[in-house]
């Protein structure tokens, strides 16, 4: 008794300890919260505030419409791909605004335990999707390339993926899917810039004989380019659907990014 006292009491002034050099920090805005969070779980204020994309959505690639009648959003209307695009649909769920500060944190400040908080409402988000309407068999990441994931130690992408693997009790494939072409950034470039630029980026390795439809994971859903270069790829090799969920919706084009508030 006296002993578990002890190593309890121990325990608590380590966890003290650690938080005094590790904050706790929340994964939305990236503040510290009061180190009794845990960093799956968002700060009061954020769990709270947080604005989800709830509808009237795109039918193709989630993104907010402006008119409710709308099935389809005006950036996918402008690249044909209210009649076709290689991927079939996907959702987002955050504005990118909502979810910036800590998903800028996941990607290049080592906060890697930010993925717990992602994965897990993407999971939440997409699993009557994920199982009843696509019937995915497997997740695989947006892959970055080789010699920034050695530099970085990791893809920030692969992380979610595999939180909500394992939430869904699906399997992440991490190797199928890799970037070839280290491109420049995207950021300046139109969708058909983007497009172009994305060209030969991707590549699919090894046997995806087995597996019929699945679901790309990113971070960041801008223009779409990514999502729709990936498909290409994976079509091409033989898989006969491609879906995707991404975490946050950046503004782009002349869609303005409507901010549903519930
Ligand atoms: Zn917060
Ligand atoms: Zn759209």
């Amino acid at each position: 008794m006296v002993d578990k006292d002890w190593k309890r009491a121990f325990r608590e002034e380590g966890e003290v300890f650690l938080n005094l050099f590790f904050p706790e920090t929340c994964p939305v805005c990236g503040r510290p919260s009061d180190g009794r969070e845990t960093s799956e779980k968002a700060c009061p204020l954020c769990l709270k505030g947080l604005k989800e994309i709830t509808g009237p959505v795109c039918i193709r690639c989630g993104r907010p419409v402006s008119s409710p009648g709308d099935f389809y959003c005006g950036e996918c209307k402008n690249r044909g791909w209210d009649a076709s695009a290689s991927f079939e649909q996907g959702i987002c769920l955050y504005p990118y605004a909502e979810v910036q500060d800590g998903l800028l944190e996941l990607k290049y400040k080592n906060r890697r335990e930010y993925a717990e908080f992602y994965g897990r409402a993407a999971a939440k988000r997409s699993a009557e999707l994920i199982r009843e309407v696509w019937k995915a068999d497997v997740l695989i990441p947006v892959p970055v390339h080789a010699l920034r994931k050695n530099l970085r130690g990791y893809n920030q992408a692969a992380l979610i993926a595999r939180v909500m693997g394992r939430e869904l009790d699906l399997p992440v494939e991490e190797h199928i899917l890799i970037r070839t072409k280290q491109t420049t950034a995207q950021k300046k470039l139109d969708p058909l810039e983007r497009l172009r630029n994305l060209r030969g980026a991707f590549a699919c390795k090894g046997d995806v004989s087995g597996l019929r439809r699945v679901v790309l994971v990113d971070d960041v859903f801008t223009t779409g380019s990514t999502v729709e270069s990936c498909a290409r790829v994976l079509i091409a090799a033989g898989i006969e659907q491609v879906y995707f969920v991404a975490i946050g919706i950046a503004a782009s084009g002349d869609t303005p990014m409507t901010q549903p508030r519930n």
